[in-house]
């Protein structure tokens, strides 16, 4: 296929595809896609190798926020009978992080459910940051506390934070039809905050939640704009007591497509498989580390993923390797001087995004451009419910059972 060709070309050199390009991948058809995971792993061996960095969800408070994102189950008026706790103390945290970082984590996030952090909440999360840092020293540790004010990206920088998370999560012409408490502009405001305190910026996207493919493809062209050092790919897990409850767009083929695609865009960034990947890909996962060079090891801020231990297993099985703690994970170009997604972060006609683990989604929209001559497709029908794949988290922080990890 001369796209992929194409594709593969470009991603080697870290240039950026076209968006018909990029809405050619979603486009193709289900006897096409091990040509497009080939394609596409090609990429990610140049800038990764083998690699799978793991990362470790530590959920700080869930549950009983005010801001009413729909795809979110810790929402105002969430109906989903999730864990709600307010914040671990320092120690409880470090034990959980610990747990991670022994089932091979060299990232540690933590998560907390709300629009954003006080002064005294930063003040706990410091405490924390440097409980953990002193247990394991060499962990990266990552902060997703919803909207940053002013001065408070600079003193997680201070207390030892690596990086700092908050998710676009769909395209900015879409995200006020996802979320009416904050604006996609809030959202962007505080990755750039957190880039400007020097930490390294995470931000993706959930998938899942009826958008197109135009919204798909503008939502990750203003990541590469946007210059996150990761991009987190969430694939929605429509929970109970949730406005998108029903929203069952997702097929493990259309599942490798978006990753792929996110690949080809942003060639050299950490792209993380993140929520929903067990509900979603299903038996199709190892596929996707040809795509990811990053994944969450065991469970997730209000749902449980697999056991950490078939996450290890799945990784040897499909002949990749865990990353080490003495491994960059990024390619030496973008260190230390991260450069974002690719190394024409400025070719982009947009440059708005900001996201996270998964419980702090934002959105970034239509980057204002045609979409061109390439087909779009429209979101499909819901497709059958799997429910039965949806476990609500009942282990790890915030209860008195051991973490999954
Ligand atoms: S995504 Fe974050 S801000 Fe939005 S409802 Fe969930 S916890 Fe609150």
């Amino acid at each position: 296929m001369d796209l992929l060709n194409t594709l593969v070309d470009k991603g080697l050199r870290r240039e950026l595809p076209t968006r018909d390009e990029a809405l050619a991948v979603l486009a193709t058809s289900d006897d096409e896609l091990l040509d497009v995971v080939a394609a596409a792993g090609k990429v990610r061996r140049q800038w990764f190798g083998r690699r799978v960095k793991l990362n470790y969800l530590v959920n700080l408070k869930s549950g009983l926020c005010p801001e009413d994102c729909s795809y979110c189950s810790q929402r105002l008026g969430s109906k989903a009978e999730i864990l709600k706790y307010t914040w671990l103390k320092p120690d409880e945290a470090r034990k959980a992080a610990a747990a991670g970082v022994a089932g091979g984590a060299k990232r540690v996030c933590l998560v907390a459910s709300g629009r954003g952090p006080t002064d005294r909440d930063v003040d706990r999360v410091s405490q924390t940051i440097e409980a953990i840092k002193e247990q394991h020293e060499g962990v990266e540790v990552c902060a997703c506390l919803g909207l940053l004010s002013e001065g408070q990206a600079d003193r997680l920088r201070s207390a030892g934070a690596d990086a700092y998370n908050h998710n676009l999560n769909t395209s900015e012409g879409t995200y006020g039809d996802i979320t009416t408490t904050h604006t996609y502009a809030d959202r962007v405001d505080t990755v750039q905050q957190a880039q400007a305190a020097g930490l390294s910026a995470c931000s993706g996207l959930i998938a899942g939640m009826g958008e197109t493919d135009a919204d798909l493809v503008d939502v990750v062209f203003s990541l590469r704009a946007l210059d996150p050092d990761s991009v987190p790919v969430n694939f929605l897990i429509p929970m109970e007591g949730t406005p998108l409850a029903k929203d069952w767009h997702l097929t493990p083929q259309r599942c490798l497509r978006i990753l792929a695609m996110v690949r080809f865009v942003c060639p050299d960034v950490e792209v993380r498989l993140a929520g929903g990947r067990e509900v979603h890909l299903r038996s199709m996962q190892p596929l996707a580390l040809n795509l990811v060079n990053s994944i969450f090891l065991g469970d997730y801020l209000t749902s449980e993923g697999q056991s950490g231990q078939t996450d290890l297993d799945m990784i040897a099985d499909a002949g990749f390797e865990v990353e080490g703690a003495d491994t960059t994970t990024l390619p030496g170009h973008r260190v230390p001087a991260a450069t974002g997604c690719g190394s024409h972060g400025g070719d982009a006609p947009d440059a708005h995004g900001a996201g996270g683990c998964g419980s702090h989604g934002g959105g970034c929209g239509p980057c204002g451009e045609d979409t061109g001559t390439a087909s779009v497709a429209e979101p499909s029908e819901p497709l059958t419910a799997r429910t039965d794949l949806v476990a609500v988290r009942r282990r790890g922080a915030g209860t008195d059972l051991a973490p999954n990890a």
